[in-house]
């Protein structure tokens, strides 16, 4: 099964996907995560998107198909992968057609999270991870069982991405409209969107994903 969770900035994309590897032992790829990844070894892709990432601006549809090719080739043919954040624009939707035909796999979904734009700001300025094991947390609407620990790993350490303020979100907010929202006819006239409400509670919007990838 291969899937892309599409939706603008704090959709909840990175939540269910987590979500989705729990349950079915699929494999979230996300861009954002390897290219932070890369940002945090300083790597040539790191210091190439550092800055892009910072504005809010998209990093270059070459660098983050490669990214995506390479991720693929690292996991079994059997696992079902799960894009988080990619693709992004037309080029990589082309790009993705080809990475995942060269593999054997093809999409079976397309699942857009529906959310009103004016709860975004919230959900990103109040996120979180964890430092050790990257679970995500929120201010207000996902908080540690125990204040200040872990639900998952346990650990005490937990970490805010730089890009989550609200101007640089204003700006992924606009690059979500001009550049990634323009994507979906591509896959509509696939006959493979599925339109999932992601301004319900967590626990439903993944019973309704999970309606979607079993039909
Ligand atoms: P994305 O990966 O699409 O940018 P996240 O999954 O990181 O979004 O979610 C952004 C923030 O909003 C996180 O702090 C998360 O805990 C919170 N969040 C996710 N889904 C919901 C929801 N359905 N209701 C309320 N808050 C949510
Ligand atoms: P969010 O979950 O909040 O939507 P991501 O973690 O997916 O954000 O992406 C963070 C940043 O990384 C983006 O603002 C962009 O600069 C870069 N990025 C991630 N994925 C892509 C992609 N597929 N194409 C271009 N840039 C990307
Ligand atoms: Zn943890």
């Amino acid at each position: 099964m291969n899937i892309i969770l599409l939706g603008p900035p704090g959709a909840g994309k990175g939540t269910q996907a987590q979500r989705l590897v729990e349950r079915h032992g699929m494999r979230q790829l996300s861009t954002g995560d390897m290219l932070r990844a890369a940002v945090k070894a300083a790597t040539p892709v790191g210091l190439q998107a550092k800055a892009v990432m910072e504005r809010g601006e998209l990093v270059s549809d070459e660098i983050v198909s490669a990214l995506i090719g390479e991720e693929l080739d690292a996991m079994g043919p059997e696992t079902g992968a799960i894009f988080d954040g990619y693709p992004r624009t037309a080029a990589q939707a082309e790009a993705l057609d080809g990475i995942l035909g060269q593999r054997g796999r093809s999409l079976d979904h397309v699942i857009e999270l529906d959310v009103n734009e004016d709860a975004l700001v919230e959900r990103i300025t109040g996120r979180f991870t964890c430092a050790n094991c990257g679970k995500g947390y929120h201010d207000k609407f996902e908080q540690p069982k125990v204040a200040g620990v872990c639900d998952k790993c346990g650990s005490t350490e937990f970490k805010r991405r730089p890009d989550d303020n609200e101007e640089t979100v204003r700006t992924r907010m606009a690059e979500y409209r001009a550049k990634t929202a323009p994507i979906l006819p591509i896959y509509e006239t696939r006959g493979i969107v599925s339109r999932v409400d992601g301004m319900a509670d967590m626990d439903q919007v993944t019973d309704a994903i999970e309606q979607v990838i079993a039909s």
